[in-house]
């Protein structure tokens, strides 16, 4: 047994590669990319540290060639959900039991395998499972999951070491306990990273997981549970449950050892689940935990004096890199009246340049969205506004799914400041701009808070220092995170901790200390060195 206080390594950002032509890691990924294509996986539910499969499966596809199959995954029944609970919290005696630099070290490995031996492996994956470009990839798969690793290494180190004043007398200590239970991580499809980082952050402050990944993200799910086996996370600490997510999750909600959920998925969703949790109070054991990240109606704001190019870069890549399923991408944009002509033809010049296809193909910018479920949801809208005489398309408007479910980056012009497309989230390239008023700079802010129920990200373009300050102001609740003459996507773990409030979820913030401590559950001990022997105090006399 060892005794010291252990310093992790301090957390920097992972540097992100480049993959220009002619770069071994450019060589490496398509390799890789090749023959995980041309390979079939099979994919089994992750119970207790072991592989089971089950009678009914589905099969994964890459949205940019729905026709091919990359393999299958199996379904969850009722009785494997309750098996991994019960072999959860089996394993939970032991976990909860780990010294902490025992847990720093499996997840600080799982950081290195990353950024190292599997780093071609999970960006291919992800290029394959959710059709990112390899920029796309590489600064979520690769980067952003590692720095969530590192980083909350990092800070669960710092939550340990905040401890209460203690006197002579008595010796005050807190124990940062995980939480009496289990956590239940429900992650989306469009971020490996947070699919990875729901489960592993619980896990790190000593929790046990049911992990519920994304029908659309099994793919690469599974290549982030196989970097945490490699990793050494022991058996039943991290379990993985793909299916019905009604039933799993029902299953999961009426167990009384539910203790937390880390969720991030659509709004609607997670109102539902905190409904259920409400329904069921009375039978936990404890107050279950309820974090979740959810939707964003994500807005663009430009003051007359904003610099025209500056703004149209951040519109094309805000809005459509990974074809505008970033839940900070901007879909709503109010642009002033004297800067829009410029705006307007330095945006439609970026998109004519957008190419779109696999990503496979590195010189396309745009690849395909999610699902049919998606397109069919995209191209609705698209039609919508293309018979609606008050909006105008300005680019794109075409989509096809022949071979992949691709829609083009589309700009739709309105006159309505609230019509549909910007106060609904839509979750793919689709734009939508209102021209204002260059006096009505104040109004158009607060339309810009009241228009949508969200408030996850949100950016202001000015050249006026004025102009910025009255919008940090008005738009305070706009945003969980708020850019000033930036694009409101690409946040960084360490430098813009991530989430929002309002319908966009509890703002625990991933990447930071605020999310572990919803993963914790502090014991106080005070130890009096010398307890008192007489229960009478001097003012008794
Ligand atoms: P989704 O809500 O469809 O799915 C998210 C997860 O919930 C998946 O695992 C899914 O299987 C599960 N699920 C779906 N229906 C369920 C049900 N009835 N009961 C229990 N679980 C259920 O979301 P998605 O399409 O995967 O992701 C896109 C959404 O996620 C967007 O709304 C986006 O804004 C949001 N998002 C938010 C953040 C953030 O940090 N705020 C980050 C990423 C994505």
């Amino acid at each position: 047994m060892g005794n010291g206080f252990f310093e992790v390594p301090i957390a920097v950002n992972e540097p992100i590669k480049s993959y220009e032509p002619g770069s071994p890691e450019r060589k490496e990924v398509l390799d890789t990319y090749k023959k995980m294509y041309d390979t079939k996986v099979d994919v089994p539910l992750f119970i207790n540290g072991k592989e089971v499969k089950t009678k009914e499966t589905a099969t994964m596809s890459p949205p940019h060639d729905h026709k091919h199959v990359l393999g299958t995954y199996h379904k969850a029944t009722k009785e494997n959900v309750e098996e991994a609970i019960a072999t959860a919290l089996e394993a939970r005696k032991k976990w909860a039991a780990m010294p902490w630099e025992q847990r720093a070290g499996i997840f600080l490995r799982a950081a290195e395998l990353i950024a190292g031996p599997y780093r071609a492996k999970i960006n291919a994956a992800t290029m394959l499972a959710q059709s990112k470009n390899i920029y796309q990839a590489e600064i979520d798969s690769a980067c952003e999951l590692i720095d969530f690793l590192r980083f909350n290494v990092q800070y669960m180190t710092e939550i340990y070491a905040e401890q209460p004043e203690s006197t002579s007398a008595a010796w005050n200590r807190i124990e940062y306990r995980p939480l009496e239970g289990f956590v239940y991580a429900i992650t989306p499809f469009n971020f490996t990273a947070i699919a990875g980082n729901l489960p592993a952050s619980a896990a790190l402050m000593g929790n046990v997981v049911l992990w519920k990944p994304s029908d659309s993200q099994v793919y690469s799910a599974k290549v982030v549970l196989d970097v945490f086996r490699e990793a050494g996370v022991p058996a039943g600490v991290i379990n993985m449950v793909m299916g019905d997510p009604v039933m799993i999750t029902d299953t999961i909600l009426a167990s009384p050892d539910f203790s937390g959920i880390h969720f991030t998925g659509s709004t609607h969703v997670f109102k539902d689940i905190w409904q259920k949790v409400g329904t069921n109070i009375h039978n936990y054991k404890t107050y279950p935990r309820i974090v979740g990240e959810t939707g964003g109606k994500d807005f663009i704001v430009a003051h007359k004096s904003s610099n025209p190019k500056q703004v149209a870069t951040a519109m094309s890549r805000g809005a459509f890199e990974f074809q505008g399923q970033k839940c900070s991408a901007a879909s709503r944009c109010y642009i002033s009246e004297s800067i829009w002509k410029d705006v307007k033809n330095d945006l439609v010049a970026d998109l004519s340049s957008f190419k779109m296809g696999s990503p496979e193909d590195m010189s396309n910018f745009i690849t395909a969205v999610i699902h049919e479920g998606a397109f069919d949801k995209l191209a609705k809208y698209i039609d919508a506004a293309k018979n609606d005489k008050n909006v105008e398309i300005i680019a794109g408007g075409n989509y096809d799914k022949s071979k992949g479910y691709f829609i083009e980056p589309t700009v739709i012009v309105t006159k309505d400041p609230k019509y549909t497309t910007m106060c609904t989230e839509l979750f793919g390239p689709v734009l939508t701009v209102y021209v204002f008023d260059d006096k009505k700079w104040e109004e158009t802010l607060h339309l810009v808070d009241e228009t949508s129920e969200y408030a996850l990200t949100g950016a202001v373009f000015s050249e006026d220092r004025y102009a910025l300050e009255e919008a940090v102001k008005i738009l305070e609740n706009a945003a969980g995170n708020f850019y000033l003459n930036d694009k409101p996507t690409g946040a960084v773990v360490g430098q813009q901790p991530f989430g929002g409030a309002r319908a966009s979820g509890t703002n625990d913030k991933a990447g930071s200390k605020l999310n572990l401590y919803r993963w914790i559950s502090p014991r106080m001990v005070k130890e009096t060195f010398v307890s008192p022997t007489d229960y009478r105090y001097p003012f008794l006399g």
